[in-house]
């Protein structure tokens, strides 16, 4: 078996919900398990998040995929539904609906449901992504009120700037004021919010990337915010080189060695899911030491400075990311964010669950 797997520690999952908690005690916890729970598995990510209030999910599909399993918890849908077989689907299941522009809004009332709903409402507190505009959010409640089988509503937002030095100042203000003539329960934070801004955790919170151990900050490590890492990518060395002076590795032969080198070859490439764009110099960990990678990620494989590890060779384990070095390292070094490795993981990498 080519040994490149991925190993998804749930006692790692159940330690980030709990800091979750501990950051917003006094919230319902929204565990978001969207994109096959951030890449892990959906049914793995619901597996250790067990013990959240409820689980927010993107595609109707995975909510049937969590019941199926024997989930009872209640399940959000983020972007609600895309047309009415849906809405009519989602009531049958239960959901609870994202209601975010008018023809959602039309959608539901233009038919009769027989069993009830209930609606979290978005405000477009300044995204510009989905939801109300502020001038139209009062209107939108007191229509979403009069619809006889909609039997809750919730007010959300979702914040744009949460996770950067610009905060939440004016979407806050824009939310509470828009808000304010109702009394309805509030969601608006994400997990960069959760961390950051008590003042935000209102009724309900929706963690999502800190459940799975990557931080929501470029300036602020995951260990820093005591998170441990869910995954960890992990293979072998399968064959080794010894490089001269003057000598290259890889396409492009973008990495020139200047001195006598060993590089080692990993069974892990960009179509794993691996970031093309980590050039050299990229962390990996071959036997538990901290190295780097030489040259261009390739389809298949990626190559590793061996050098000062003597000990290394055909068969050495192989961290890509997980416990040594940071899946936010990685994203860091390619120009993106953890979040966007993770939900990346290829379908042809197999999946082990530990608990
Ligand atoms: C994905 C998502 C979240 C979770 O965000 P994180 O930054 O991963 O915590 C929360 N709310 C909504 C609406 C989302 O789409």
């Amino acid at each position: 078996m080519r040994p490149l797997t991925a190993t998804i520690d749930l006692s790692a999952l159940r330690h980030n919900f709990l800091r979750a908690k501990a950051y917003a005690p006094n919230a319902k916890h929204i565990a978001v398990v969207k994109a096959n729970g951030y890449g892990h598995g959906l049914i793995n990510a619901a597996r250790g998040l067990q013990a959240a209030d409820m689980f927010a999910v993107l595609r109707i599909e995975e909510a049937v995929q969590l019941r199926e399993a024997g989930f009872l918890h209640p399940i959000l849908l983020l972007e609600g539904v895309f047309e009415m077989a849906e809405l009519h689907e989602a009531a049958q299941l239960g959901l609870h609906l994202v209601v975010h522009d008018e023809q959602q809004l039309q959608m539901l009332e233009s038919t009769y449901l027989k069993r009830s709903i209930s609606v979290f409402l978005k405000l477009n507190s300044g995204m510009n992504r989905l939801g109300f505009k502020p001038d139209r959010y009062f209107d939108a409640v007191q229509r979403i009120a009069k619809i006889k089988y909609v039997h809750g509503i919730v007010t959300m937002t979702h914040f744009a700037t949460a996770d950067d030095e610009r905060g939440i100042a004016s979407q806050f203000v824009q939310f509470e004021t828009t808000t304010a003539p109702f009394s309805y329960p509030k969601s608006m934070a994400n997990s960069a919010a959760i961390i950051r801004y008590p003042q935000a955790h209102a009724d309900y919170v929706r963690p999502g990337i800190m459940l799975y151990g990557s931080s929501p900050f470029a300036d602020v490590s995951a260990k820093a915010l005591h998170l441990k890492p869910v995954m960890q990518l992990a293979s072998k060395l399968i064959g080794v080189q010894a490089l001269s002076a003057g000598e290259s590795v890889g396409y492009g032969q973008t990495f020139v060695a200047d001195k006598p080198m060993r590089v080692g070859v990993v069974a892990c490439g960009y179509a794993d899911g691996y970031p093309r764009h980590a050039g050299t110099g990229t962390p990996v960990a071959v036997d538990g030491v901290i190295t780097r990678t030489l040259g261009r990620v390739s389809m298949d494989m990626l190559c590793a400075d061996i050098t000062d590890i003597p000990e290394a060779e055909a068969g050495s384990h192989v961290e890509l990311w997980g416990e040594y070095v940071s899946v936010d390292a990685v994203a860091a070094s390619a120009g993106t964010i953890g979040y966007e490795l993770l939900c990346a993981l290829a379908p042809r990498v197999p999946i082990f669950m530990i608990e």
